[in-house]
Parts: C-alpha cells; structure tokens; sequence
C-alpha cells in the first residue's frame, strides 16, 4: 500500500474548488465523460495502429447512480492507467492543473458571479463528492492487476494494487450531502443529454422501457415490454458527416433534434467543414427573422470534439451571425479557459473569420443558383445582412454583390450595382449625384410612393431599424450615390434638376406668402420656405429634413456617435409650393381669420399625410373640417 501527500502549495484546494465553482457543479460529469470518451478513443487509436491487438468489445461508457449507497459511478473500457499512470496523471498533471485554476481565480470571483466556462478536469469531481475512487486497469497491464486510488479531499491519498476484472477506469464519486440532487437519476439523465448527447462514444445510463409487438404480420398486435439499455447518444450528429451523405431532409431533423420546441423551419443551412489551417465543422441554420422580433442569440451550440462547451458563442461567431441558430465544433477552442481568454485567442479569431467567409460564399453560391428562391430567403434575412455590412468590413465587400434592394413600385429586387443602373439619369440630380428613393413604410408614404412613380421614379423598400446605418455605409463606399427617403421633401427638391421652375408669384408676393404661413402656424420649430414647383405637386408638405431625421434614428438604435441625438426637439420645414393654385387663395383671402384656416387646414393635411396628426390636433383638424362641409 502506498500513501502520499499530493503535492501542493496551498493547503487544501478542494474547498475552495466547491466554493468557488457554486452554481457550476454540473460540470464534473461533463469532464468526467470526456475523460472517459478520451480514454477509449485513444484506444480506438492504438488498435487502428496495431498497437493494441486485442478485443475491443462493447465500448459503451456507463453512468450508474446508485441512491443507497450514495455513489455515481462512471464506467470505462477505455486505455486505462497504472500505478505509475495514476501517479503521474492524476496526483502530478491533474492536481497541478486545478492548482493553477485555483491561483488563478482565488480572490478574482464574486459572491455569485460565475465566469462563464472553464475545466478543472478530473479534479472538478470534488465539487460534489466527499470521497472519489478511482479503479483502473491499464490496457498494457495483465488480467490479474488494477490500481486503485482514494482520496478525501485532503491532500492525501492513497494508492493501492486492486485486482479488476476488465480492461478501464471506474471512477467512483461518493456524493456530498449538499449535492444529492445528482443522485436522481432523471437529473443525471439530464445533463446527459445536455453534454453528452453527440459525444462519439455510446454513453449509456439505466435503463428504458422498450415496446415491441411480438405478433406476426397481419394478426392482432401482441405488446411485450422490454427494459433495454438507455442510450443518450444513439445517433452520430449530423455535423461529423459529409454534406453529400445528408439529405435536406436529415438536416431538418437534425434541426429539429435541436430544436425541439420550434416548429418553423430553418429557410437554409451552411455545413462547415474545414481542418486545416485549424478544425471547425458544423451546421449554422438561417432562420426567418421577423422585423423587430426579440432576437435570441444563444441558439448557437458550442462543442469541442462532440463535448457540449457552451451555447454563449460571444466572440467566436461574428457578431452579427449571433442570430443564426446550429453547432459549431473545434478541438482548437480551448476547453477550459475564461471568456476573455477565449476572445484574445487567435485560433478563435481565425474560425469567427472562416465563419463570416463561409456564409458570404454561400449566400452569393446561393444568389448564382436560383435567384428567384435567393430573393424570396433574403426578405426574410435582411435584417442580418443589414448588420453584417454595417458592422463586418470583409462582410460589407462581399454583400455588396449579393446584397438586394427591393422596389416598392413593381416589387423586383436588383443587386445594389444592379439598382444604380436602373435608375440610370432619370434619378440623377444636376450635381450628378444619384439618388436612391426609399420608403420606411409603404403603407404609412404610400401617397409619396405614388408621385414618385408618376413622375417615372422608383422607391426602394428600407424598413429595418438598422436602415439609417446602412444607407450612412453605401453613400460612404459608393461615388455619388445619395438616397432620400421618398416623404422628406417635394419630389423636385429630392432630386434638383437643371433648369429651376420659374416662380408665378413675385418676390414680394413671396414675402407675404410666407409671413401668413409663419403667423398661422406660430410654432418656432417649424420652419417656413417657399418653393416654385409644379402646379400638381403637393400645396405644402411638413417634413423633416434627410439628415436630421437620419441621425435622430441611427442614435435611436444606438452607436454611429450620434448619442443623445434622439433627445433633440423634432424640427420641422414647412415647404409651400408657391406655385399651386391655393397658394394664390391664401394671398387674396379677405378676411384674416379665413386666410388663418385655409393655411392651418393645409398644414394639417400635411402632417396628416406624413402620419403627423394626431391627439388635440386631430380633433381640432375633424371639427374645423366638418365646419367647412355645413
Ligand atoms: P485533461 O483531461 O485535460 O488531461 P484531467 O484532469 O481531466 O485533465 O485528466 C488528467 C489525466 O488523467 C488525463 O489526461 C488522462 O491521462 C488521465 N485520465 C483521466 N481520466 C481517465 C480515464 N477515465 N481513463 C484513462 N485516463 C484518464
Ligand atoms: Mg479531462
């Protein structure tokens, strides 16, 4: 019998291992199935050499809870370890491991506050457990021998020669007191399912009932109930297979196997499969972004070789993918790190790059293929490839050529090079600039939509709460592009022409015009112009100008350095068109008080027309209308 002290500077980890790790106790199963799955892989791999040449067997790795005696045994028929192994493995790798962690975050955690995912590997078992066992038989060692190693949570330990019958590990958790609800058996099925439901290995824990009918073909069904083996894993996921051995029908069940509880369909997939410069598979889904719908961004599963590591991928998939739903795996994402670690790593910095390389190249093989299905999936992604651009340079450069706009007028989509062709010089203003129409909401401008379109323009349909950003990236990254939305001023000012109209009043006509309009309205955050435009355009328009309303949104959606923005007092120009034939009434009315109502009534159909007018301005607009008709 040999005992000894595990050597270690601070006292007693294990403690502070129970204190520190709270409410991330479920993690020991996590490392300790890993461990195990290691160990028979590295079997696999010895027998696949030749280096091992005997049986194999029944691999499975089992988790029995025993409730009387207050145990959780996990069962390997992995490599196993020796004397000499345990030795080094366990009370020299292993402990110094969990010291360093210790070192490391001792005094750096608060009361409560968790730091998100990290290993402490075999000795994370002492987080539950009073006492562990581990009985071991190396693969190398003959039939007669085992090593057999016990530790209470102090630095001793002892080590011991044991006879075990089968080649593996046996790892016995004898559970603390405080940590009984892991010996429920549901519970442990649970967490399970949570981290070991893809692992490569056949993972098995109790038992389930199994119905089979046992009459022949034809006759009455005969039920038998059979208690087999209750596998977690029994499929190997989707992910680890090559894309030509699944169907779009494997990936929707995949989908689904995930995502139980969603029942709308993912609109398409990206199967990722690289392993060099470094390893990454995985299967990103698309799903149908409504505007404004609460996005969720933890659907995106993070795995190491098959072990579930976290489903908060911050940092490790670009930002603006967070919304995408799927598993990503990499053996090169360390396992056992903090957050900010995770971030500065460069091997994570090269997959979230791959990862934006690879959505832009299927959205563009996508567009290539069938452009018609592509236009129809991007209605309902727009929004993420509105924040990719804004936010990801390499991502704006290659959506710039898949990325559409959509026309109000007839509906068709074109490309963004695409659109400028078609606007071509009809909506080309005399600086030579082109100008983008856009509508936030057709519904709410259909009646500006409908001038434009008489005039021979189109609108295009920017309605996302990012829409502001983009426009500011395009007009930065395109020459002479400009766009305006289709109800922020009179169609003539919104793309100036050579050749100004010619006034049909006079200067000083001009002048009084105006003054009666300010003295009606007598509000100083509206201001008065006038302009000379066609006799069929609008009488007047309350807008408000492009710019500030553009910067009063973006600082709405945050960033863009536009903060406190959205806190500015709404300013408003009033436009007359001199030129309409009420501007000529308003000048000759007699009697003041009717010139006061026909610029009021007309300045309330403006704001009524730009979804302006409501409250005590509304009612006042209904009864002075109904004055009129009596
Ligand atoms: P890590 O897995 O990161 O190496 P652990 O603390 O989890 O750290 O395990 C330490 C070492 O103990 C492993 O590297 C392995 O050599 C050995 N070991 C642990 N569990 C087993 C097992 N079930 N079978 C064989 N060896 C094991
Ligand atoms: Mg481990």
């Amino acid at each position: 019998m040999a005992t000894g002290k595990i050597n270690v500077s601070a006292d007693n980890i294990f403690p502070i291992i129970k204190k520190f790790l709270y409410s991330d106790h479920e993690i020991f199963l996590r490392e300790l199935i890993s461990n195990a799955v290691d160990a028979t892989n590295k079997l696999k791999t010895l027998s696949n050499l030749g280096e091992f040449s005997g049986e194999l067997g029944d691999l499975s790795i089992h988790v029995d809870v025993d409730k009387k005696k207050k145990t959780i045994t996990i069962r390997d028929r992995g490599v196993g370890m020796s004397s000499d192994e345990i030795n080094k493995y366990i009370n020299e790798v292993a402990f110094s491991g969990a010291t360093e962690f210790v070192k490391t975050y001792e005094g750096k955690i608060d009361k409560g506050a968790m730091i998100g995912h990290f290993g402490l590997g075999f000795y994370s078992s002492f987080m539950i457990s009073t006492k562990v066992e581990i009985h071991s038989r190396s693969w190398k060692m003959p039939e007669a021998e085992g090593a057999f190693w016990s530790c209470d949570g102090s630095p001793e330990y002892s080590l011991v020669s044991k006879k075990k019958k089968d080649r593996g590990t046996h790892i016995i958790l004898h559970v603390d007191g405080d940590s009984e609800e892991f010996l429920e058996e549901f519970k442990i099925n649970e967490l399970l399912k949570k981290y070991a439901r893809f692992m490569s290995v056949p993972i098995v824990c109790g038992e389930k009932d199994e119905r089979n009918n046992l009459a022949p073909e034809g006759e009455e069904a005969k039920w038998e109930t059979q208690k087999v083996p209750n596998v977690i894993n029994p499929d190997s996921p989707a992910w680890t297979k090559k894309p030509s051995e699944l169907s779009d029908e494997d990936y929707k069940a995949f989908y689904k196997a995930l995502y139980p509880y969603t029942f709308e369909e993912p609109l398409f997939h990206i199967h990722m499969n690289v392993d060099y410069p470094f390893d990454l598979t995985g299967i990103l889904f698309f799903p149908k972004i409504k505007p404004n719908m609460e996005l969720n961004k933890n659907k995106i599963q993070l795995y190491q070789s098959q072990v579930f590591v976290t489903d908060n991928v911050e940092g490790i998939v670009p930002d603006f993918l967070m919304m995408l739903h799927g598993v990503i795996d990499s053996r090169d994402i360390p396992l056992n790190v903090s957050r900010s670690y995770l971030q500065a790593d460069s091997n994570v910095k090269k997959i979230s790059g791959h990862i934006t390389k690879k959505v832009a190249d299927k959205l563009e093989e996508m567009l290539k293929n069938d452009r018609n299905d592509f236009e129809q999936k991007l209605k309902d992604i727009a929004v993420i490839i509105e924040y990719g651009m804004v936010t990801d340079e390499k991502f704006f450069e290659r959506a710039l050529k898949f990325n559409m706009l959509r026309s109000a007028v007839d509906e068709s989509a074109s490309t963004i090079d695409e659109y400028l062709d078609k606007i071509g010089t009809l909506q080309t203003d005399k600086e030579g600039q082109r100008v983008v129409l856009y509508t936030s909401n057709a519904e709410a401008q259909h009646s500006y939509i409908q001038k434009a379109k008489a005039e021979g323009y189109d609108v295009v349909v920017l309605d996302s709460p990012i829409a502001g950003h983009w426009i500011q990236k395009i007009e930065g990254a395109k020459e002479k592009v400009r766009f305006a939305r289709v109800d922020s001023d009179m169609l003539d000012k919104l793309i100036p022409k050579d050749g100004d109209r010619s006034h049909l009043l006079t200067e000083s006509e001009q002048e009084s015009l105006k003054g009666y309009v300010e003295s009606a309205i007598n509000d100083k955050n509206y201001s008065v112009r006038i302009e000379a435009l066609a006799s069929d355009d609008m009488p007047m328009m309350v807008v408000m100008p492009e710019f500030m309303r553009r910067m009063k949104e973006m600082s709405a959606s945050g960033g863009g350095g536009f903060m406190g923005m959205a806190d500015f007092p709404d300013h408003y120009d009033v436009v007359v068109n001199g030129n309409h034939p009420l501007a000529g009434k308003i000048l000759k009315a007699e009697e003041p008080a009717d010139r006061e109502q026909l610029v009021l009534q007309a300045k309330d159909l403006a704001l009524l027309q730009q979804g302006l007018l409501t409250g005590e301005r509304l009612t006042a607009f209904v009864s002075r209308s109904l004055d009129r008709l009596v």
